[in-house]
């Protein structure tokens, strides 16, 4: 870089002829990248400039596709933490002619601005939206593989009146209720509110049922299971 006066310069802002400055590349949508050599405030108010841009258009202008708005933004993140760490913009030599007489204005945080908000609130709205979509799903998948296997729920509320009906049980996990007639690992044969012992004679097994508020622990008796 080299100033009007004829004098070469090597660490003024090249917009305004204010120091420290320092080298700065920023990319925007469209593969479109930037580079100079900025002071604090300059590079801020092009930091800014390009990260709204990019939050607002890149998402859907980038023929890249929409990681290299990822890569713009957080490439350009770094460069504006280091602009921050400038201190403010003095003057250096006032013979030195720039195209600016005085530095830019960074303007608004890019939390205070429409277009980030705007954009957060999308981004906040659509994830909200995967997430109710894929919470359907999955609760959908496991009522319909509940029933396909013929079981019905035993909870807090129903637990004291299961007594005498057969469950399926899993490994350690009490399934369900299940027909009598056919394929069962036992019978309830009561509940108990002990976390050891408190069952009927017969019981060799103890389930808790329930959610965070309310619970019961459910007797069974795993010798009485279908052959
Ligand atoms: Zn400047």
């Amino acid at each position: 870089m080299t100033a009007t006066s004829g004098a070469p310069v090597v660490d003024d802002c090249e917009r305004c002829g204010r120091v420290p400055a320092r080298a700065v590349t920023l990319r925007a949508p469209e593969r479109r990248t930037w580079s100079g050599r900025l002071c604090r405030d300059c590079g801020l108010a092009a930091f800014r400039n390009m990260q709204s841009q990019t939050l607002w258009r890149g998402w859907h202008l980038s023929r890249a596709g929409p990681y290299f708005s990822w890569i713009c933004l957080f490439g350009n993140m770094a460069e504006g933490a280091r602009l921050h760490r400038l201190s403010a913009p003095q003057v250096h030599d006032r013979a030195i002619l720039r195209p600016l007489s005085r530095p830019l204005d960074p303007g608004r945080p890019l939390w205070q601005r429409r277009r980030t908000r705007g954009c957060l609130a999308v981004v906040a709205l659509f994830t909200t939206i995967v997430a109710a979509v894929m919470t359907i799903a999955l609760v959908s998948v496991g009522l319909s593989e509940f029933h396909k296997r013929g079981l019905r729920p035993i909870d807090a509320s129903n637990a004291a009146s299961v007594s005498g009906q057969c469950v399926q049980i899993t490994g350690a996990t009490l399934d369900g209720l299940v027909d009598c007639a056919g394929p069962h690992s036992g019978v309830v044969t009561g509940t108990t509110t002990q976390l050891l012992g408190g069952c009927a004679h017969a019981s060799d097994a103890t389930f808790l049922v329930g959610g965070t508020t309310r619970q019961a622990r459910v007797c069974v008796d795993r010798g009485n299971h279908s052959p």
